[in-house]
């Protein structure tokens, strides 16, 4: 494991201390109740992190799988900061070199397969390990520790949160500072799915070389992060939501490429990288000759989206 200045690792620990605080947050609706109006800003605080993670964090910053202005990384990672589930550089860092690289082996970060298995495998992914020594990182990349922006925001990555559990209070006291909270936690967990469920059940239309699932479920909650067998397969997709049934490519929601795809419409992306159809079936275990597809489909796989 790294090792990383104490300045540093205590900056980092802030995160997890964060997560224990707004769970035991999350029960001040217990209390207070929530009336319809704190109810929406619970969810708008929802969808709008969620957003920030998937579409910024996820397929931007860490995988490149389209292109953006700085300003759209920076103003995207506050937002994906303020879900306190820590900064740009932590996570391509964990996301990366923790488990792509190693996805279900022993040196993956968060598999529900290893060290554990069972119950205890999945209480592990989703959120056993970042209170171990795996928290940390095993290195943090080259390219986001370059951007200046990107790593005041991953080492202040408390301050977003912080920010915006003040402007909760501000806006309707304990009720919405409640809501803001419960809205977190739920947000904390829905993203530990991704690791978790989406590591142990659902089907397998590609051959990804570890235990990477399509789960429609997940995939409803992480706005399209849920196909995650399709993402391991082609981690560079802007797209996640394909599948294939009986031969054939199937679209599948995708919320988080549909924001792209806006956002590609107001000239705020570019570039956008899609697996072709031909790729996509050669990814599947059935694939033959008989598909009468190329060899070097794979390897020539981006095409305009559709
Ligand atoms: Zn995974
Ligand atoms: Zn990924």
């Amino acid at each position: 494991m790294k090792q990383y200045p104490r300045t540093l690792a205590l900056l980092y620990i802030i995160g997890p201390v964060l997560v224990i605080f707004t769970h035991l947050g999350a029960l001040i609706p217990l209390f207070t109740g929530l009336s319809l109006s704190a109810i929406i800003w619970a969810v708008f605080l929802y969808m709008m992190r969620m957003m920030g993670i998937t579409a910024i964090y996820h397929r931007l910053i860490i995988h490149k799988s389209y292109q953006a202005p700085a300003i759209v990384k920076w103003v995207g990672s506050f937002i994906a900061a303020s879900a306190g589930q820590m900064g740009p550089n932590w996570w391509k860092g964990h996301h990366i070199h923790g488990h792509h690289n190693n996805s279900d082996q022993p040196d993956d970060s968060h598999s529900p397969h290893t060290p554990f298995t069972g119950f205890k495998g999945f209480l592990w992914s989703q959120f056993g390990w970042l209170f171990s020594s795996h928290f940390f990182p095993p290195l943090l990349p080259a390219d986001v520790e370059a951007d200046p922006v990107l790593k005041i925001i991953d080492r202040l990555h408390f301050v977003p949160l912080i920010l915006l559990g003040v402007i909760s209070y501000w806006i309707g006291g304990m009720e919405f500072f409640g809501a803001f909270c419960l809205s977190t936690t739920v947000l904390f967990h829905c993203v530990a799915f991704v690791n978790s469920l989406a590591h142990i059940f659902g089907d397998q239309p590609f051959v990804s070389g570890d235990n990477s699932r399509n789960n429609w479920f997940v995939a409803i909650l992480t706005f399209g992060e849920g196909w995650h067998n399709l993402h391991h397969t082609f981690q560079w997709s802007a797209r996640h939501g394909f599948s294939v049934k009986e031969g054939k490519v199937v679209y599948l929601i995708d919320p988080t490429y549909q924001f792209i795809r806006l956002l590609e419409k107001l000239k705020l992306s570019s570039d956008l990288r899609i697996p072709s159809e031909t790729a996509i079936l050669q990814a599947t275990p059935g694939f033959s000759k008989s598909t009468q597809v190329t060899t070097d489909a794979l390897s020539s796989s981006t095409m305009l989206s559709k």
